[in-house]
């Protein structure tokens, strides 16, 4: 008898009775895939994908030019890194505390987006706002095409701003459109927000499910 194969056995059956989430398959190749599998972004259709180990390389290495991996790594910007003027942020014109922005390459543009509880809403943004902020803050020139953000916090007087992987503003967009209630949104979906921000330092994962919420 194989321990292996019993110790297999014990975990499915464990996994059964405590009503595990299905197995999780890579949207490329059909493989199973770990819980804490990489992404693709497909670019034509601004689509998340779930990914396995041997495609996040294959794509990852630019095989297909309409695929990109999505970097893991977050970094909070310091004030040397990013600045925004309260009266720059009223340029931006963004209607909510939260917003993110990533240069499309479809669209050869920067865009704006800003969650709620339908989703994301796109934000018509001036460019020439957006071009004078990069010019004050380099950072912005750096982030990759479609794959990285600047994500920023202003809610409830925070002044928080992030270079993040773009899976990241999906998983907070799943978050609130999961938790939100009624114009203001709620103690619950402020609480999930709030742990969003605080596992975004730690640069811990979030939950799979609010990937794709
Ligand atoms: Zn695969
Ligand atoms: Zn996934």
């Amino acid at each position: 008898m194989s321990p292996v194969r019993s110790e297999g056995w014990i975990a499915g059956l464990r996994r059964f009775t405590h009503g595990a989430e299905p197995e999780q398959r890579c949207e490329m190749c059909s493989a199973v895939i770990r819980a804490d599998h990489r992404h693709l972004m497909q670019i034509s259709e601004r689509r998340l994908l779930c990914c396995c180990h041997a495609c996040a390389v294959l794509f990852g290495n630019g095989a297909e030019n309409n695929y990109r991996l999505i970097p893991t790594r977050s970094q909070q910007l310091t004030d040397a890194d990013f600045v925004l003027t309260d009266a720059q942020w009223d340029t931006l014109q963004i209607p909510i505390d939260i917003a993110f922005f990533f240069k499309s390459t479809p669209l050869s543009r920067v865009v704006a987006l800003y969650p709620g509880p339908a989703g994301t809403t796109e934000s018509s943004l001036d460019l020439s706002a957006w071009e004078e902020l990069q010019a004050e803050s380099p950072v912005l020139a750096a982030l990759a095409p479609d794959v990285e953000a600047l994500l920023i916090n202003r809610a409830h007087g925070a002044r928080d701003y992030y270079r993040v992987p773009i899976d990241q503003c999906y998983a907070l967009t799943g978050i609130i459109r999961t938790h939100w209630h009624g114009l203001t949104g709620g103690t619950e979906a402020w609480a999930a927000i709030h742990r969003f921000f605080v596992g975004l330092h730690a640069n811990a994962a979030a939950p799979e499910r609010s990937f794709h919420a």
